[in-house]
Formats: structure tokens, C-alpha cells, sequence
């Protein structure tokens, strides 16, 4: 434990691989005195018990939030409007409310009409995450080292947004606070625009013909693994990401495909030079990436090094993330 707790009553709703995750670091942390958790299936619930993930597990949403300071949504991007409206009149006073999307537009649209007069909104998008879902995919050390992105609305307390950042800060990650729309405009390329790449392309693998299943597994660490990986993320989740931050999107996409367009010429031509300059640029790109201590040079496929049980996944953003 590092200090009093920053929350007294942390509401979680919905603990999935997030949830969990925030949930075991706030209780490593002692960044809450007490933890109350609710999903919406019983047999989530009743996994959050066994696991003894929260002091509390409650049935409904409005239930959760009854006497909370902090209340973290942490359901997909799509639930959260509705999430926001059954437990907006049952928030404490001066309560704060945020969320984990990796969406924030989208909830900042959704939620805060829901948040009466007198509570805080704070929507957050801790950039952290593997491609498994649920209670038991969760770890306390996901966010260390790792950014959690803060979205206050224009007029957002002062005090609230610096308690919340204290919060996440204490979970291990650095925080960055910026506005919604400009949060979407660069996940959509560092993250969104990936996910929707690594789905394509294990898609396209899977259908063509030529090449069997089995060999598409037994070659695939030339490069196609990462993809499987990413391309393993949970479906609910990434379809309300992309149903979500459409616009942006949709602006990174079109700068993709002309790119695309570009080298797709280059091969055709036999143009080298193109080609060989594109890919300095991106080896550059990549090594001031590891520079940062955003990635490890070591190859990553996915899994924790097993003789460093509590280093933080090596990977910019795997699904989230
Ligand atoms: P997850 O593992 O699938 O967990 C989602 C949780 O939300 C489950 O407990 C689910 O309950 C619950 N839930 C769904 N709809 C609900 C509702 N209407 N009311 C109450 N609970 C509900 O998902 P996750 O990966 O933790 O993602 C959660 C959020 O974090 C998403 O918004 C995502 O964009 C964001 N995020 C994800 C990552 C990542 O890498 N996965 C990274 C950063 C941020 P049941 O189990 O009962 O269905």
C-alpha cells in the first residue's frame, strides 16, 4: 500500500479484462478503501466473487453506484450511454464518473448528458490491453508504464480530473489529458486503423485458396502471427470501436489505401526506390519507438517473458487496446 486511498467507494461496472485489471491494481495499490463490482451476466458476477476481485458484487448498475466516489464504466463502448442513464440518478453527491473506451467521442456524447449537476465526468482511456476478455484475463500490472489518456469536457473540474489522474497514476500509468476528438484522431491510426488491418488480413488468409489452413499456421512467424493475435481481440468490443469513431476512421483509411496505392504502383513498376525508401522511413519509425520504452526490440508473440512475471505487456497497444 503507497499512501492513503485517493477514493473512498470505487464503483466498477462491467469487469472484463479491464475492469478486473483496475480493479486488482486499485486493491494492490490501495487507491480505494472499498471496491463494488456488478456485469451483466450472473455468471460474470458470480466469477468476480470467486475470484474475490471486489469487497462487494452487487446485481444491478444502480445498486453499484450507491454511496461511490468513483464510478468506472467499464462495459463496451456501445453500453455505456445506456449504462450512464440507469445509474445517473442514483449517483452520490459530488460523485466522479469515468470510463475506459477506447472510444471517447462516442461517450462523451453518450454519458454526459446522463451525469446530473454536481457530479464529475471524466472519461478516461487507459491505453493498455491484451486481445482476452473477461474476469479472469486481468492483471494488476497492465497499466504500469502505460498511458491513460484523460478526456475532460470543456469545464471539467480542475480538482476532479487531477484526483482522477492521481488515481490512474497510482495504478503504474502516466497520464495524458487531451480532448475527445483529438484523442479518436490518434488512436484511430495508432490502434483502430491496426485492428482493422490484422482482421483483413487473417481474413484474407483464411479464404484463399491456393494456401491450406495448416500452412498459413505453420509459417505464420513470418510476420502474419502479430496479426493472429491482434485479430483475436474481442469481437463485441472492436465492432463498437469502429461503429463508434467512424469518421475518423474513415479519414485514416482513405490516407491508408492511397498509400497502399502507392507502393501496390511501386511493385507493379519494379520501382525499388520507392520501395526501399518507404521501408527506411518505417525502420526508422519503429527504432524511435523502442527509443521511447513505448516497445521491447525483443520479438513479442504475444505472451509476458516467463522469467519476468510482472513486466508489463511489451507491445504498444495490443487490442484497446
Ligand atoms: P470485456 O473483457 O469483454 O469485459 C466487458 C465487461 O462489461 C464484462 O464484464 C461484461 O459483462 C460487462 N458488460 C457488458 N455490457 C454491460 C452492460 N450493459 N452493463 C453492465 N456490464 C456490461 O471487455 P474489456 O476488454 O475489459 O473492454 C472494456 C472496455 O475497455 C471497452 O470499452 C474497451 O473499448 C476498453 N478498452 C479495452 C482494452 C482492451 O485491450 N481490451 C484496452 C483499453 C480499453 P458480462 O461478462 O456479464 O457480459
Amino acid at each position: 500500500m503507497s499512501g492513503p486511498p485517493i477514493f473512498n467507494r470505487l464503483a466498477l461496472i462491467g469487469v472484463g479484462l479491464i475492469g478486473s485489471s483496475i480493479a486488482r491494481a486499485a486493491r494492490a495499490q490501495g487507491a480505494a478503501k472499498s471496491i463494488v463490482a456488478t456485469a451483466r451476466s450472473a455468471a460474470t458476477r458470480r466469477r468476480i466473487a470467486e475470484l474475490g476481485l471486489a469487497d462487494q458484487v452487487v446485481e444491478t448498475n444502480a445498486a453499484a453506484v450507491e454511496g461511490a466516489d468513483l464510478v468506472i464504466v467499464c462495459t463496451p463502448v456501445g453500453a455505456c450511454g445506456a449504462v450512464a442513464q440507469e445509474i445517473g440518478l442514483h449517483l452520490a453527491p459530488g460523485a466522479t464518473v469515468s470510463d475506459v473506451g477506447s472510444v471517447k467521442g462516442a461517450v462523451l456524447r453518450d454519458m454526459l448528458p446522463h451525469i446530473p449537476a454536481g457530479m464529475h465526468f471524466v472519461p478516461a482511456h487507459p491505453v493498455a490491453g491484451t486481445e482476452n476478455s473477461g474476469p479472469d484475463a486481468g492483471f494488476a500490472e497492465l497499466f504500469v508504464n502505460r498511458w491513460c489518456i484523460l478526456t475532460p469536457p470543456p469545464g471539467a473540474q480542475a480538482a476532479a480530473v487531477e484526483r482522477l489522474a492521481a488515481f490512474w497514476r497510482l495504478l503504474g500509468a502516466n497520464v495524458e489529458t487531451m480532448s475527445a476528438e483529438h484523442h479518436d484522431l490518434v488512436l484511430g491510426i495508432t490502434s483502430h486503423l491496426p485492428h482493422l488491418i490484422a482482421y483483413t488480413i487473417v481474413g484474407t488468409a483464411d479464404e484463399l485458396g491456393k494456401v491450406t489452413r495448416s500452412e498459413v499456421l505453420q509459417f505464420s512467424a513470418g510476420g502474419f502471427r502479430d496479426f493472429t493475435r491482434i485479430a483475436a481481440s474481442d469481437p463485441t468490443m472492436w465492432r463498437d470501436v469502429f461503429l463508434a469513431n467512424k469518421e475518423a476512421v474513415l479519414e485514416m483509411l482513405g490516407r491508408f489505401n492511397e498509400d497502399l496505392s502507392t507502393l501496390t504502383r511501386a511493385i507493379r513498376r519494379g520501382d525499388g526506390e520507392t520501395l526501399f525508401n518507404q521501408f527506411t522511413r518505417t525502420r526508422a519509425i519503429r527504432r524511435g519507438i523502442v527509443e521511447i520504452g513505448q516497445d521491447s526490440p525483443a520479438p513479442d508473440f504475444g505472451r509476458p517473458h516467463p522469467d519476468l512475471p510482472h513486466q508489463p505487456l511489451p507491445r504498444p497497444y495490443a487490442a484497446d487496446d
